[in-house]
């Protein structure tokens, strides 16, 4: 970190503390608030102890079998056991099995079969039975297919032109046709478009102009013109300027500055702006931004799977390549 100068560091140790506490103290606050969605907590959680060189700190076969009973018969996880399936956890399992290297648990075509289902007519997907449309569930269902290496159960075309419909004259995107551009459904499209070999829809000057618009004063991100920076965008602006290779337009000293002081140096965890309340998901964002941002220490993040590039490469291109490396 010598070319950042002297601007604290990350409180590693303390994130981890942290973390595991929280997995610990099921009766808390913030554990009955992410009673509903625990399976997105758990992938969040647990990738941050990944990056953070530690995942081996908790018990995987117990932590595996949880999600496996979080299953149901059409093939889709839910948040939490006797929760209803969704799209959502049915990604956050999948990437946690994968941490694990633990995929072979899965009946992978019952999986695949669930995920492809939920795609329509005119290419979008729904986020369950109940058939909201948004182009986050088109990232969550091809991010999810292309991990199972399934991307063939759905029409891979049909759901790049649905994509391809919700792009802004902005260069951004919504999370439908005419929806306004915002950072997070910017990264859900450009991190499909990715996942597909689409990325030649996108403008990369007109939209990595206005993803770099969002750095404000103080060095953090917002999600939308006149809003206030949080932790989060850390991720959702940074991986898609790095996907479409615009990322040396920011300035990197200044966000990582802004991360760090986010931290609650005390008790661990991250918070969305300085001085705030702590939680795992902003600690999850703070950690792999500052992953995408390449701070020693942390292992380095992949921007359109959001999982570990070791993990990913044990994925697609086999055990040999983690043997090697
Ligand atoms: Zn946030």
């Amino acid at each position: 970190m010598e070319i950042f100068g002297d601007m604290g560091e990350l409180a590693a140790e303390k994130h981890v503390e942290y973390i595991l506490s929280v997995e610990k103290k099921k009766d808390s606050f913030e554990s009955v608030v992410m009673e509903h969605l625990r399976m997105n907590g758990a992938y969040w959680g647990l990738t941050t102890l990944d990056l953070l060189g530690k995942l081996h700190a908790v018990d995987v076969d117990q932590i595996v079998s949880w999600i496996i009973k979080c299953q149901h018969d059409s093939g889709g996880f839910g948040g939490n056991i006797g929760h209803d399936p969704h799209v959502l956890y049915t990604l956050s399992a999948v990437q946690v099995l994968a941490l694990f290297d633990k995929l072979d648990v899965l009946d992978i075509e019952k999986v695949s079969t669930y995920v492809a289902g939920l795609q329509n007519e005119d290419g979008s997907f729904s986020g369950d039975m109940w058939g909201e449309i948004d182009t986050r569930f088109s990232y969550i269902a091809i991010c999810c297919l292309s991990l199972l290496h399934r991307l063939d159960k759905i029409n891979v075309e049909n759901a790049v032109s649905y994509i391809v419909s919700c792009k802004n004259l902005d260069g951004g995107f919504g999370c439908m046709p005419g929806g306004e551009s915002h950072a997070g459904q910017i990264f859900c499209c450009v991190g499909a478009l990715a996942i597909t070999g689409a990325l030649h829809h996108i403008d990369k000057d007109l939209l990595g102009w206005w993803l770099c618009e969002r750095q404000v004063k103080s060095g953090g991100l917002n999600g939308r013109p006149e809003k206030l920076p949080d932790v989060c965008y850390s991720w959702w602006v940074l991986s898609s300027l790095i996907m479409i290779d615009r990322v040396h337009w920011i300035n990197k000293e200044k966000l990582v500055k802004y991360i760090l002081d986010c931290q609650d140096l005390d008790n661990g965890g991250i918070s969305d702006r300085p001085d705030d309340a702590v939680d795992v998901y902003h600690t999850y964002f703070g950690v792999a931004g500052l992953s995408l941002l390449e701070y020693t220490g942390l292992k380095a993040i992949d921007p359109a799977y959001a999982l570990p590039v070791d993990v990913v490469n044990r994925i697609f291109i086999g055990r040999q390549s983690k043997k090697e490396s």
